[in-house]
């Protein structure tokens, strides 16, 4: 495979791990589609960010929630870029921490829209474009899951828990399903990342309260979560398939 064949969807690929994920595809010779909701400038900054150091960014905005907008998001990168190789899961939401008698039945549905059937979605749109059943060249779907889905996140967001425990499953059997038509299904499940996430979910120094909890003592980077779905997209992981990789600094 030449580098310019190679084209990625990065989904929530505007900033925190997405951007990073990005910036690292870019950089080893990936086309990469920056899929993002709201934030336009952000998005446009890292493709003129991309495109100045050489490499080739396309921006779109798709909520991953609905399907005929991941549908528009899949047709215009193949217009644009070309065949998708690599599908990257990364767009999520947490809601608002909170117990879970206490929360919203509009943020439990958004929160699974959003990283439970985007990921679902998008993943079967590119199941249906690389798998050689459908007379595709193969491909990998790597989807950032979180080791919220093993640890459940009592008291504080046991729906977003729920929502990446069945993106684990989808990987699973998703992996086992495809896996003799030439995509591999994998996840990465990062632990504390020090992103926006926590600011958005009410608690901004979430990272410093957990961080001592953490063995290696630290939050996570998000380039550090980039490392390792790029790992897993690349034929250095040509035999790890329905694999849950956590990244999580051994919490
Ligand atoms: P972030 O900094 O809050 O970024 C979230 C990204 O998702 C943004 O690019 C945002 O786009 C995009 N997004 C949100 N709703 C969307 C929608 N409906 N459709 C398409 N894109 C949407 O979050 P992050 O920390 O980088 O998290 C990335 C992934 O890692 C998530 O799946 C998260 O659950 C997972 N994770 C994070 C941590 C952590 O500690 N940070 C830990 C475990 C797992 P806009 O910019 O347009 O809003």
């Amino acid at each position: 495979m030449t580098a310019t064949q190679k084209v990625m969807i990065v989904t929530g690929g505007s900033r925190g791990i997405g951007a990073a994920i990005s910036r690292s595809a870019a950089a080893q010779g990936y086309s990469v589609c920056i899929n993002y909701h709201n934030r336009k400038s952000e998005a446009d900054d890292l493709v003129a960010e991309i495109v100045k150091k050489g490499g080739r960014a396309i921006a779109h905005k798709a909520d991953v929630s609905d399907f005929e907008q991941v549908e528009s998001l899949f047709h215009k990168v193949e217009t644009e870029l070309g065949p998708v190789t690599v599908l990257v899961n990364n767009a999520g939401v947490t809601g608002k921490i909170c117990r879970f008698d206490d929360v919203d039945p509009q943020i439990m549905n958004r929160v699974i829209g959003i990283n439970t059937m985007g990921a679902l979605y998008c993943s079967q749109a590119a199941v249906k474009r690389m798998s050689t059943r459908h007379g595709g060249d193969g491909g990998s779907i790597i989807t950032v899951s979180s080791i919220a889905a093993r640890l459940g996140s009592p008291g504080e967001y046991v729906w977003y828990a729920a929502s990446k425990a069945a993106v684990d499953a989808m990987t699973i059997g998703l992996a086992k399903e495809v896996g003799g038509e030439g995509i591999r299904v994998n996840s990465v499940a990062p632990g504390i990342i020090d992103t926006e996430i926590h600011a958005s979910g009410g608690e901004p120094e979430r990272v410093d309260r957990i961080a001592p909890m953490i063995p290696k003592g630290r939050a996570g980077t998000a380039q550090e979560i980039a490392n390792a779905v790029m790992w897993l997209s690349s034929d250095g992981a040509s035999y790890c398939n329905g694999s849950i990789l956590d990244c999580s600094g051994g919490r």
